[in-house]
């Protein structure tokens, strides 16, 4: 068996040659990710593999068609970069990676909202002047006191939860599905209830047109003051502009981002300054605002687990089984 696997970086190649030496399956490894411009080098492998950032369009789905590969095995959790639809026209199984390791992205999560919290941002920004002062525009409050509000409890949001709930927090969850599981972590409320509520308010549903910039201009107005909205899911769900201006009216506190929209255009790349979209850059220079490069997701036992996960969905279905990861 033979499978061609795109988008891998140097520090994941140990990973996947450990995989196909213990798999006895010969694999193919580029940096690039899959494209309509590089589908044609999978020509005469049995699958295919790629870690799902850049949007592909139907024609890389029927490339594959033409060479008789039935699967592509996504990466990552979101597969908003697919087309499901027309994979499934071509006879092409789409598989993604539902959870490599929740606990990372929530840890992240956690992470920037406590750096929010004790306004580290703003001191450093401070300090950085000479300014070694603190005031009443400065003063925290101990995580134990807020009230966190999470938006889409899934692997990720209810891990977020067990967390918080942890450290104290009080933790009202919005959920389309209901999840007895988390019952000892969270209190289940309406989306109003979370935004009004919440200290701090971090979003874990996927991108999907329903979700698509669910946080905006009406939103931030229903949130308290000094809220902190985190968002380690997907840029798209947040309205940039409202975000702005919310944070520039003090609508809201802070905000802790892991995902911008349009970050496909510079997230994971090198940059100069002055090539860098404008709203990153205003977002960047406020003390209140963390911006982090999609880098959630960025740990050892996560890069491992999706490499092997999606190889393991790759042979599977080149052997005509069925994979439980199947989104389309
Ligand atoms: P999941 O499918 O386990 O959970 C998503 C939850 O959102 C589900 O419980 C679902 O019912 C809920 N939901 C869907 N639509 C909703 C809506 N309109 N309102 C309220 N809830 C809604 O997914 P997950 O593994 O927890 O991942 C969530 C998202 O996190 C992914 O789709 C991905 O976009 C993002 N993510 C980001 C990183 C990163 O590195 N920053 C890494 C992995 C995943």
């Amino acid at each position: 068996m033979k499978i061609f696997c795109y988008a891998v970086s140097k520090l994941e190649e140990p990973y996947v040659l450990n995989w196909a030496k213990k798999n006895n399956v010969e694999v193919k490894m580029i940096e690039a990710e899959l494209s309509s411009k590089n589908a044609h080098l999978a020509e005469g492998y049995d699958g295919v593999s790629s870690e799902g950032i850049t949007p592909v369009d139907e024609s890389v789905y029927a490339e594959f068609e033409k060479f008789g590969i039935k699967q592509l095995a996504i990466r990552q959790v979101g597969v908003d970069n697919q087309d499901l639809d027309a994979a499934r026209r071509h006879g092409i199984t789409l598989t993604n990676v539902a959870a490599y390791s929740p606990r990372a992205i929530a840890e992240m999560g956690v992470t920037q909202a406590m750096y929010l919290l004790r306004k580290i941002g703003v001191y450093q920004d401070r300090m950085s002047q000479g300014d070694f002062t603190w005031d009443e525009s400065t003063i925290s409050t101990e995580i134990f006191n807020c009230t966190i509000g999470l938006v889409g409890v899934g692997h990720i949001g209810g891990a977020t939860a067990q967390i918080y709930s942890a450290l104290g927090a009080k933790v009202l969850a919005y959920d389309l599905a209901y999840d007895a599981s988390l019952e000892p972590y969270v209190t289940y409320t309406d989306l109003d209830t979370v935004l009004s509520q919440s200290d701090i308010i971090s979003l874990h549903t996927p991108l999907f047109p329903s979700t698509r910039n669910m946080i905006g201009a009406k939103e931030f107005k229903k949130m308290k003051s000094n809220a902190i909205l985190i968002n380690v899911a997907r840029g798209e769900l947040v309205d940039t502009k409202a975000l702005i201006d919310a944070l520039q009216n003090h609508e809201i506190g802070a905000a802790g981002l892991d995902t911008l929209a349009d970050e496909i255009d510079f997230f994971g790349m090198n940059k100069q300054p002055k090539e860098l979209p404008e709203d990153y850059q205003v977002l960047n220079a406020m003390p209140n605002v963390l911006v982090t490069p999609h880098i959630a997701f960025f740990t050892k036992l996560a890069i491992r687990n999706s490499m092997e996960i999606a190889l393991d969905d790759a042979k599977k279905i080149i052997e005509g089984g069925k994979s439980r990861n199947t989104v389309n």
